[in-house]
Formats: C-alpha cells, structure tokens, sequence
C-alpha cells in the first residue's frame, strides 16, 4: 500500500491558484545532502504540502514532514532510530528583495522562476529539524552515566525542545506543534 510519491517540483504559477494539496511520500535516499548526517538511508519521509495565496495574496505553503531516520548514537556510536516531525509555513517570494515584505510568520522561499523544486523545500526542512547530536532516546547502551549531566545536548529533537529532555518523543512534538 505505497503512498503516492510526491513531485519532484510543481509549477509554481499554478500550484498556488489551484489551491493544491499534496500528500505522500519520498525515499529518505532521495536528499543526498540531508542523508550525510544519517547513519544509513533506509526509510520514507511522509510529506503533506498544502498551497494557497493568503489574504495579501502572498504565496504560501504551509506543510509537514516526518520520518523515522537512523543515526549514529553519540554516546555509544551504534545506530538509533529517531522520529523527526516539522510543521512549517513558508511564503515564496521570486527573489530575496521581497523578503521583507512577508508577514513574520512566513519563512521565505525564493523560487526565482515557475519551477518549484518540492525535493529542496522538503530537504531544507528535514535538515533543519535534525538534532544537532543524535543518540538513543531510550535504552542506550551507555546512557547510564549521562543521566544526571543535565539538560543541553541531550534532547533528540528540534532546537526548540532544547533543555526539556522528556521521556515521550510524541509529547514533545504534540507541544511543538501548538507552539506554532
Ligand atoms: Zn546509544
């Protein structure tokens, strides 16, 4: 039962006024570049897109990604798995002069012409919520010693959970996505 796989790009001139909505699949092996700090590229990332123009008639995407990836555990360097999920809302903008016209809670996309890569979108994102240290969330073979060496570098998720390292991964992407 495979999901449909996304696009590699859409056409941007009309993906916007058709109010698309894309959801499915990419093989983790498709991001060469996000695949360079995982342990192997094993896996699908699971994507939902939705585009729309806004009330300023602003281009926007507002989407998710989310994947299983496995890295390299930091404190006993063999392979953990660890669940990535990002919401995020970007506005595309045809180049970066048009930035600072977007409202704050946009980040800027630029896509200079009508091709609208979705691959680069969608790496961007994974890359930016990769942890910067990855390790086992449970059961580490060497986590014993590390328990009580506080908080930084020790949350597997996004920047934004930094310092609140809690036992349930879906807990905290629960509070990721009502902060946003
Ligand atoms: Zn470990």
């Amino acid at each position: 039962m495979a999901e449909p796989l996304i696009p590699e790009y859409v056409d941007a001139k009309k993906i916007f006024a058709q109010q698309a909505v894309i959801i499915g699949e990419l093989p983790i092996a498709r991001f060469e570049r996000f695949c360079q700090s995982l342990a192997n590229s094993s896996g699908t990332v699971s994507v939902s897109l939705r585009f729309y123009f806004d009330e300023q008639h602003k281009r926007v995407i507002e989407g998710e990604v989310a994947a299983d990836v496995q890295v390299h555990c930091q404190r006993c360097l063999e392979i953990a798995t660890i669940v990535l999920s990002e919401s995020f809302k970007l506005g595309v903008v045809d180049s970066e002069s048009f930035i600072d016209r977007l409202p704050p809670d946009l980040e800027p996309w630029i896509c200079a012409d009508n091709r609208l890569v979705l691959a680069d979108v969608l790496e961007e994102q994974l890359i930016l919520c990769m942890p910067i240290v990855g390790y086992h969330e449970d059961n580490c073979p060497r986590a014993s010693g590390f328990k009580n060496r506080g908080d930084q570098s020790v949350s597997g998720l996004s920047g934004e959970t930094k310092g609140q390292a809690k036992p349930n991964p879906f807990a905290i992407l629960q509070s990721l996505k009502e902060t946003k």
